[in-house]
């Protein structure tokens, strides 16, 4: 069995040979921590003071890890990945928003993007809470400060616009995935969603999932807590490592509080593969998303399915890695009959340049899984020479 991500002919078979030697010539550089960095601050300042670098970024990085501009750039690949049974999940970035109406707005585009998932038979869509909501809101609202008598206004719509996002989906049998973010926002998401799941997840399949993030030293805790209070619901759980680990460190050290972060990459693993056979022991009350691009946790879920005889694609559980990555994953897992499915962002390079950067930080990370990666991608180019 761990040799099944090893198949790079079925892991790659939707990339043209030229594709993939772009691939590795972007991997060699994100994997160069200096390089990451520096190549960072100076994009950020070159888009600042206005130089045409956009197209640049599109035919490189961009392409690699979107989808595309609009929905009709996607459909191509939207297609191909689904003839190989991978789900795209469309991610439509805003990043930033600061006003009651843009937040109204972008709560619109969510139900577009429900509409069109649902027309393309995709069963998951995601959105990003601070996308809909003032973040300094959800920060103050996560912490003991008492709300005015604006911010409840504001916060109430918040939660009008969640509400409105899930009945929709509900009614259009499109399930959603509820990104977690920052430490300091995340209370205040987690009692939203959870709230919404008590009202929405009545049936025998979760449409709506919090994601947990398990490079969080309380995470544990956190599931075993909503496990034992769960009553006549479904609960749905994304399980992910956590992308904001350096700014978190960051935080912590300017705002002098104890890191909320595992201290050791081994910490936030034996975690995350805790929160699984926590899950699984549990798994008659509730859904689980495994979104990684880690070997040994996706070898370990296909190793409890198959100890549990769960069936390869009970519809009770899936597995997801971002577009761009993780490809032996996602299509060998299809390959067996799994539930997979692949995050797709689009939407205008500049809106996704802080996606971007996340992702080449996680992938200039000593411990990443870009190196196996890279290796596998060599791998295929030599067996196409040969
Ligand atoms: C489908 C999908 C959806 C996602 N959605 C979200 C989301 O909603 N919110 C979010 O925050 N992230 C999200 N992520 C990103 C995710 O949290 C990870 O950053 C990313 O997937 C890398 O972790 P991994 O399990 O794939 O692999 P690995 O490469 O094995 O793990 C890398 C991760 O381990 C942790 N880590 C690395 N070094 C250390 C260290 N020294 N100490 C402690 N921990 C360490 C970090 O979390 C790092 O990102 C998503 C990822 C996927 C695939």
């Amino acid at each position: 069995m761990y040799d099944l991500f090893q198949n790079t002919e079925v892991a790659y078979e939707l990339k043209k040979t030229s594709q993939i030697r772009k691939s590795i010539f972007l991997f060699r550089l994100i994997t160069k921590r200096f390089l990451v960095k520096t190549l960072s601050s100076t994009t950020l300042f070159f888009l600042k003071i206005g130089l045409p670098i956009k197209w640049l970024l599109k035919a490189t990085i961009y392409e690699q890890f979107c989808g595309g501009i609009s929905i009709n750039e996607c459909s191509a690949t939207i297609k191909k990945m689904k003839d190989k049974n991978v789900y795209s999940i469309l991610d439509y970035s805003i990043e930033s928003l600061q006003n009651e109406k843009d937040f109204d707005n972008a709560c619109e585009k969510k139900l577009t993007i429900i509409k069109l998932s649902k027309e393309n038979k995709l069963p998951f869509s995601v959105f990003k809470p601070t996308s809909i909501g003032s973040y300094e809101l959800f920060k103050k609202k996560s912490s003991i400060d008492i709300l005015n008598d604006e911010e409840k206004l504001n916060w109430l719509n918040i939660e009008k616009r969640f509400d409105k996002i899930f009945q929709y989906a509900k009614n259009q049998k499109v399930k959603v995935l509820v990104d977690a973010e920052e430490f300091e926002v995340q209370n205040a998401i987690d009692e939203l969603v959870l709230k919404m799941m008590k009202k929405y997840n009545d049936g025998d399949e979760a449409i709506i999932y919090n994601t947990v993030q398990l490079y969080r030293k309380d995470r544990i805790e956190y599931l075993k807590k909503l496990i034992k209070l769960r009553n006549g619901y479904r609960l749905g759980f994304k399980l992910v490592r956590g992308a904001y680990m350096e700014k978190e460190r960051q935080m912590s050290i300017e705002m002098a509080y104890e890191s909320p972060i595992c201290k050791t990459k081994d910490e936030t693993d034996k975690n995350f593969n805790e929160a699984l056979k926590l899950l699984f022991n549990n798994i008659s009350g509730l859904d689980i998303f495994v979104a990684s691009h880690n070997e040994e946790s996706n070898y370990l879920v296909i190793d409890i399915m198959k100890k549990s005889s769960i069936k390869n694609n009970s519809r009770n559980i899936w597995f997801c890695q971002l577009f761009g990555m993780g490809d032996h994953i996602t299509y060998n897992l299809s390959k067996k009959g799994y539930n997979v499915a692949k995050i797709l962002p689009f939407g205008p390079v500049k809106n996704l340049i802080p996606y971007l950067i996340r992702r080449a930080q996680e992938n200039s990370s000593v411990d990443s899984q870009t190196n196996r990666e890279l290796n596998l991608l060599k791998k295929e180019l030599l067996r196409r020479s040969n």
